[in-house]
């Protein structure tokens, strides 16, 4: 095998599906080159031949002169980097079109190191007022200890948000889609505006996208113009829900903070999680996706149509509020349109406890007699999971700011698995029934 075949990694020749599963094939991280699937790496440490290779590899640790060659490293010991690592960061970098990726033990590990490296005491971070739970409890409970102050604003409407900018602003943050809401954000029109406003600044802003729940397979924000994206490997790039992961990808220049960052607060992902992700996640990506966002199209059009049913958000609907935006923004590696497998809903009611109520007793019917929907957090599993955002991840949003968070204290957040779309219709049915 070349490892020198320049081909083999051209995006006009191969796609990029098919790179998901042959990834960079043979690397110079490690020499494999008898497996067909990479090994798993089993070691902390590694030996050094000589105290001038260890000498050498000290010097070589997070030394952007040496980064991105395609040199073998010398490796140390696991918490500043081992192959398994290594090769899954590649191909993470590939798939997203950023320079460089480090992974990290968790997705709240990345999403904590990425602000880490960026921001310092007296800065600000304007975020979406629509997040993930845990990142708004990171921003709203730990950074203002050292001073770090974040701004909680509507990114989906892009006249608001200038005004929110101030010389402290240091991080534009968002998801899109936004847990749970499905909110989509414009990155590119926040690219043109934070341009716009960094000609001026020594300072730059940065953009950072979660992308956890598109996927790359179903959105490259990158090359829409965030200059990072994290992801939870957690959720639908690990897809078996067996490993918990995390990486930010961006440009080479910040790929040694984010090394040192790892290093030293040491949120590391594990070798085996890194296998895991590298072996089974990556090269199913795009069929698991694919199926997940079929089903969820079915799924949409099916609680739409249904009489009991207030609201869905999909991004795939064409009553979507954002159908336009989604259309331009959300699309697979063939250029097709890919809104994603999550969706959000409402049961009709009088009154928002009403909703609530309803939502509690859906849930908790469909808990104990559906076989299809799995009552549980997370996303991007193969099997259907429902969950109440109101009581379960985004419980630590007093229930009267919910609503000025985007979130319907009675919506229920749907993440679709790979079953067969009719079962999933045959279980919602049911237990619709009984509301
Ligand atoms: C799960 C999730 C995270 C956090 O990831 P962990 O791997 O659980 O730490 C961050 N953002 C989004 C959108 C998520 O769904």
């Amino acid at each position: 095998m070349d490892t020198e075949n320049k081909e083999m990694l051209n995006e006009e020749v191969y796609s990029t599906e098919t790179h998901l599963i042959y990834g960079k094939n043979i690397t110079k991280k490690w020499d494999y080159s008898h497996h067909v699937t990479a090994p798993l790496s089993s070691s902390v440490i590694f030996r050094l031949d000589s105290v001038e290779r260890g000498s050498e590899g000290f010097i070589e640790f997070a030394n952007p002169d040496m980064l991105g060659k395609e040199t073998s490293p010398i490796y140390i010991y696991d918490r500043l980097g081992e192959p398994n690592k290594d090769i899954l960061e590649e191909n993470l970098a590939f798939i997203e079109k950023g320079e460089m990726a480090v992974t990290f033990a968790t997705g709240m590990g990345a999403i904590s190191a990425v602000l880490g490296i960026l921001c310092k005491s007296g800065d600000d971070i304007v975020a979406s007022r629509t997040l993930y739970g845990c990142t708004y409890s990171l921003l709203k409970n730990w950074y203002p200890r050292y001073d770090i102050n974040t701004i909680h604003t509507d990114l989906t409407n892009p006249d608001t948000i200038r005004e929110k900018i101030t010389a402290k602003t240091r991080v534009i943050y968002f998801e899109t889609p936004c847990n749970p809401n499905l909110d989509l954000i414009d990155i590119r029109a926040l690219r043109r505006m934070v341009d716009e406003i960094n000609i001026t600044r020594d300072d730059k802003i940065y953009i950072v996208v979660d992308n956890t729940f598109a996927t790359p397979y179903c959105q490259r924000p990158i090359e829409l113009g965030a200059d990072f994206v994290v992801h939870s490997l957690t959720k639908g790039i690990g897809g078996f829900g067996t490993d918990m992961g995390g990486v930010v990808i961006g440009r080479k220049e910040f790929q040694d903070h984010l090394l040192m960052y790892r290093k030293d607060f040491g949120a590391v992902l594990g070798t085996k999680a890194a296998w895991t992700v590298l072996t089974y996640g990556l090269t199913t990506l795009h069929l698991r996706i694919a199926r997940q966002t079929q089903n969820a199209m079915k799924i949409a059009e099916f609680l739409e149509a249904h009489p009991k049913v207030e609201f869905v958000n999909y991004p795939g609907l064409p009553s979507f509020r954002q159908y336009k935006l989604a259309k331009e923004q959300m699309k697979n590696f063939e250029g097709e349109f890919a809104p994603g497998s999550l969706l959000f809903f409402g049961l009709k009611a009088d009154t928002l406890d009403e909703s609530k109520e309803k939502a509690r007793r859906f849930m908790n019917f469909a808990a104990d007699n559906a076989y299809t929907l799995t009552l549980a957090v997370s996303l991007g599993h193969t099997r259907t999971l429902i969950e109440h955002p109101a009581t379960m991840t985004h419980s630590m949003i007093p229930v009267n700011e919910l609503l000025e968070h985007g979130i319907h204290p009675g919506g229920i957040r749907v993440a679709l698995g790979i079953e067969n779309h009719k079962d999933i219709i045959h279980d919602l049915e049911r237990s619709l029934e009984i509301v």
